[in-house]
């Protein structure tokens, strides 16, 4: 009797807390709900339960606003851009660079600092074949941390491995802000890349990136920020960071997948040479060699992903209107409480409690895989991520195999993390825990 009371009292006590959180929002005029309400995508069932979709670090749902554009760009104005001298091919010119100056706006900086790529993978790709190979001597170092998606690590393997360039990882501590001393201690006088995350996308911790950015500015290093996960919780003003190279994928800022930013500072791309040839990226094109064209036009080779950044710009004004520091700060919100009530629970280890967190919870279960945790609750209509998240070297570091990592959006509710929370409870249950 006692413990039912318990249970109870435990019960009201988060519907209430929740109840007068999600009302907090509303009147700051943070209304989730009607957020949420604009991305069909989550209001789908599945397997007869509605979706909580808690997948957002690895690709944002889409917004209704984003879905229209695609749909009216193919449907109205659809040509290939830069080469037509016909009405069709002007408009989609004139909406994929409206595009690129939205961007650029976004994230304050020219927008001839601004190349599309394909995604976040190819952009780092682009400045390790482009800069790299140019400016890499035998003897060099990388510093970069463990803590890197392997989009952030491999690139510099496969040019450190034809340069003869030493590659050195800082350290992380899973609970505990980065503190940007340790990169200090690891330059040297041949440090000539810095490369490192916004924020990680295991354990959801932010980086000091303008202290790191100084810090290669004064060792004469370039700096290159993995923004895949930051750019999506919060603003970013490449001036004020003062980084090199800045990257993220359209499809986690909920936008399309196939396209991706690549920034540059323009004295830096200016002295790169191309990475991919083809049309549009040359100036004179002679059998023997050719010459090329500005950035970014040099780095964007062949027919460019068109629809897909027009509706990265589409999606760009729907976090500008809705907030992208008020985004934030909601995820963070959900995130503190997620974090709280998934700790609780006997039995699971939250890894990762950085006070600077956001955006991604990451768990393992005394009793249960990632793998046989995210199908069971797949079953309750939970979408989670399981396994190693892409970031191998950060599991070998702390000796993990996997975990599960639940992370969030701007549609993202508390209600989210007490499914998530009942889910977990199941998974106990079934392994008899
Ligand atoms: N870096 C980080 C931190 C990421 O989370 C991801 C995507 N999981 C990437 C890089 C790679 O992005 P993409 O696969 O879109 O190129």
């Amino acid at each position: 009797m006692i413990l039912f009371l318990l249970k109870l009292r435990l019960a009201c006590f988060l519907y209430w807390n929740n109840y007068k959180k999600e009302e907090f929002d509303i009147m700051k005029n943070y209304n989730v709900d009607k957020i949420k309400a604009q991305f069909p995508a989550l209001n789908r069932m599945v397997w007869d339960k509605p979706l909580v979709y808690l997948d957002s670090a690895a690709s944002m749902q889409k917004p209704q606003k984003v879905l229209d554009a695609i749909q009216s760009s193919y449907s109205f104005n659809y040509s290939n851009v830069h080469r037509g001298l016909h009405k069709l091919s002007e408009e989609a010119t004139s909406d994929y660079e409206g595009a690129r100056k939205k961007i650029a706006n976004f994230i304050n900086c020219s927008d001839k600092e601004v190349i599309f790529t394909s995604g976040a993978t190819a952009a780092i790709n682009l400045i390790a074949y482009s800069w790299g190979l140019k400016n890499l001597l035998p003897g060099d170092e990388i510093i970069i941390t463990i803590a890197e998606h392997h989009a952030n690590i491999v690139p510099w393997q496969i040019i450190a491995q034809q340069k003869g360039v030493k590659i050195i990882a800082a350290n992380i501590i899973p609970d505990e802000d980065f503190n940007s001393e340790i990169i200090k201690s690891l330059v040297t006088e041949n440090t000539k890349i810095i490369a490192f995350p916004h924020v990680s996308n295991v354990l959801g911790t932010v980086f000091p990136v303008k202290e790191i950015c100084k810090i290669a500015k004064d060792c004469g290093a370039i700096s290159v920020v993995d923004g895949c996960q930051g750019i999506i919780h919060g603003k970013v003003d490449v001036e004020e960071l003062d980084c090199d190279f800045y990257c993220f994928s359209g499809h986690k800022l909920y936008g399309p997948t196939g396209i991706g930013i690549l920034y540059g500072k323009s004295d830096i791309l200016i002295d790169m040479p191309p990475f991919l040839g083809g049309g549009d990226m040359i100036d004179i094109v002679k059998i023997q060699n050719s010459t090329f064209a500005d950035p970014p036009a040099r780095f964007e080779a062949g027919t460019p992903p068109i629809i897909q950044a027009i509706a990265l710009g589409h999606a760009i004004d729907w976090v500008v209107e809705v907030g992208i520091d008020e985004i934030g700060k909601h995820e963070k919100k959900i995130i503190s409480y997620g974090t709280e009530l998934l700790d609780s629970i006997d039995g699971v280890k939250v890894f990762g409690k950085a006070p600077s967190k956001t955006g991604v919870i990451s768990f393992t279960m005394d009793c249960a895989h990632s793998h046989d945790i995210a199908t069971i609750i797949d079953r309750e209509g939970i979408a989670v991520r399981a396994g190693h998240h892409c970031a191998q070297p950060l599991m070998d570091a702390f000796d993990l195999v996997s975990t599960t990592r639940a992370s969030v959006g701007a549609y993202s509710k508390y209600e989210d993390f007490d499914k998530l929370a009942a889910g977990l409870t199941k998974v106990k249950k079934i392994f008899g825990a």
